[in-house]
């Protein structure tokens, strides 16, 4: 049997194998505590679908709303139980289709992400490709990729960023996330997700980057 993914997994997941976007947010809770509402939406449904699935197979094994709700409740360290019980709690069980209208919502690809509502001040939702300054993403990415990345696939994917290319810069950071890994896999520039398949989903990523970690 596989192993199901809990809410203490995520961290290292992120490090290992979110995508710019998803690493963006859980960078932003580690550091703030908290994420606004959209951003709670965005990465909540990416993360229900790590929740649900076996990361050895990539199948659904059912819902894991208590792993959810425990990492949010942890992610939101800084306020009461009591808050979170009243401001957070019906929100989180939603995305899961448990409250209100009990849709099952399903996690966004890049396309809505890129194409959804513009993060203002404060908010760390989006597409860092799509949204985020130069400056801040050139940091965003240093911080990911350390030193894998030389100055000239910084340039390559901050050109294809300016020309609005976001895919083909998020699939050239996969390549390079992946490109030395400790137990000696490597994906090499042009293989993208496999066979050159460039990125169009959050999830997608995810679950072509345990494929080659495992
Ligand atoms: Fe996330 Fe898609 Fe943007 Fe990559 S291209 S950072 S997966 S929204």
């Amino acid at each position: 049997d596989g192993e199901a993914v809990t809410a203490d997994m995520v961290p290292e997941l992120a490090v290992q194998s979110f995508p710019l976007c998803m690493r963006n947010m859980q960078d932003t809770l580690k550091g703030s505590k908290h994420l606004k509402h959209e951003g709670r939406m965005q990465y909540g449904l990416f993360l229900k679908l790590l929740m649900d699935v076996d990361l050895r197979r990539i199948q659904g094994i059912g819902l894991s709303v208590e792993e959810a709700l425990a990492f949010w409740r942890k992610s939101f360290s800084s306020i009461t139980d009591d808050k979170f019980n009243k401001e957070y709690r019906y929100n989180i069980r939603h995305n899961y289709g448990l409250e209100g209208s009990r849709k099952n919502y399903t996690p966004k690809s890049c396309t809505a992400i890129i194409t959804g509502p513009v993060p203002g001040p404060g908010q760390s939702h989006g597409c860092p490709f799509r949204h985020h300054s130069e400056q801040a993403l050139t940091s965003l990415l240093h911080s990911t990729l350390g030193s894998t990345m030389t100055n000239a696939d910084l340039k390559e994917i901050l050109a294809a960023t300016k020309t609005g290319h976001y895919h083909v810069a998020c699939t050239r950071v996969f390549e390079l996330q992946h490109a030395k890994l400790p137990g000696g896999e490597s994906v090499p520039k042009g293989e993208g997700l496999g066979g050159g398949d460039s990125v169009d989903h959050p999830n997608r990523y995810f679950d072509a980057s345990r494929k080659v970690i495992r």
